[in-house]
């Protein structure tokens, strides 16, 4: 007995976990920095840790009120229709909706390289083939639509990502749409603004109304601190809206994780320290550490420091978990999460130290 021919599907890789590092180097995770996977250094909101403890008795129960009023919450706060919205497992989930939703088995996908690994992953699982457009270093990571159509052959989807993980290039408005009304009919755009709280820029969800081929999704993981709940949602045009009631699985989020995001979304003041703290640490990086950096609009900096993984190594021994980029396709950077101002300066530190002793080394005596 074997599962179907997985040789294509790789393995998530997700950042090293602070519990694991300290193991391995017998020392209590307290003590470590844990800038390796974009959480909120400033945990979750206190509202939303008192709805968790508060839905703790109830969580026998299916959470069909919570998921009701979560999806509407969502719904007010963009001015779109409860339909539109598609609560689901993290944003991750949100991508796997979609995929379902419209890929037939061999249906081509466009995703970035570097970029977030679950879109290809989501697009294999629903049977799909993955095809990529470059962002360029030598062009900062740059991302139009022009880049992207160059690459693009009538695929059935095409991500983006922006704020975009790991490079933190953003995408314009206007980009946006001139892509959305250069793909040929049969094509979804879809928006990944994991990172979108962290940026200037508006939303792409405004863009619903004029689009049809456009899906935006989010996450409560990153600004909001919930990220081991895993909650989160696409945002949908009406006129295909109604697919969702056909491809989610069944009670998409957790009680616990509908009543706590529905408490984050109330606490404006956690969300604005955390958005505050992070434009705040991405700055101090770009001025502050000792190699090129590129300008970030989301809550994290991408570094470029010769060996990646010997410098996150180097920087796991002295209690600063940053991630070794290999895994998007970058092995000569690290990306670094945005800390509270403490962590953040103390990551400054050692990265500086390390990317200097690994410069000489380099170099030989
Ligand atoms: C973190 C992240 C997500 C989604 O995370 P979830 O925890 O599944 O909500 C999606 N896209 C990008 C680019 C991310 O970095």
């Amino acid at each position: 007995m074997q599962p179907r021919d997985l040789s294509e599907h790789e393995a998530y890789v997700p950042g090293r976990g602070a519990e694991e590092v300290a193991r391995d180097l017998g020392v209590d995770p307290e003590d470590l920095i844990k800038l390796s996977s974009n959480e909120n250094p400033h945990g979750p909101s206190p509202a939303a840790v008192e709805a968790i403890e508060a839905a703790a008795p109830t969580v026998n129960v299916y959470p069909k009120a919570s998921h009701t009023d979560l999806t509407d919450r969502i719904a007010e706060k963009w001015g779109l229709g409860a339909e539109q919205v598609w609560v689901s497992p993290g944003a991750d989930g949100g991508i796997d909706y979609l995929s379902r939703a419209f890929l037939d088995p061999g249906d081509a996908v466009l995703v970035p390289d570097p970029g977030f690994a679950y879109y290809s992953m989501s697009t294999r699982y629903h049977h799909g083939e993955v095809t990529t457009y470059p962002l360029e270093k030598s062009a900062d990571f740059e991302q139009t639509a022009a880049g992207i159509l160059a690459a693009y052959d009538g695929e059935r989807i095409v991500h983006v990502t922006t704020p975009h993980n790991p490079t933190g290039s953003t995408v314009s408005r206007d980009e946006l749409r001139e892509l959305a009304e250069r793909v040929d009919d049969h094509t979804l755009v879809v928006v990944d603004e994991a990172y979108g709280e962290y940026a200037k820029a508006p939303s792409a969800v405004e863009l619903l109304e004029e689009y049809d081929n456009l899906a935006v999704v989010r996450t409560f993981s990153k600004s909001y601190g919930l990220a081991g709940l895993r909650v989160g949602y696409a945002a949908v045009p009406v006129a295909w809206a109604d697919a969702y009631a056909k491809v989610n699985t069944p009670f998409a989020a957790n009680e616990v994780a509908c009543r706590a995001a529905l408490a984050a979304l109330d606490d404006d003041d956690h969300l604005e320290l955390s958005v505050d703290t992070a434009r705040w640490a991405r700055e101090y990086y770009r001025e502050e550490l000792n190699a090129p950096t590129w300008p970030s609009g989301g809550n994290f900096v991408l570094c470029e420091v010769g060996d990646g993984a010997a410098v996150a190594a180097a920087c796991r021994r002295r209690g600063v978990i940053v991630r070794d980029t290999a895994s998007f396709g970058l092995p000569e950077c690290v990306r670094v999460s945005c800390g509270t101002r403490e962590e953040t300066k103390d990551a400054v530190e050692i990265l500086n130290e390390v990317v200097a002793e690994t410069r000489a080394e380099a170099s030989g005596p």
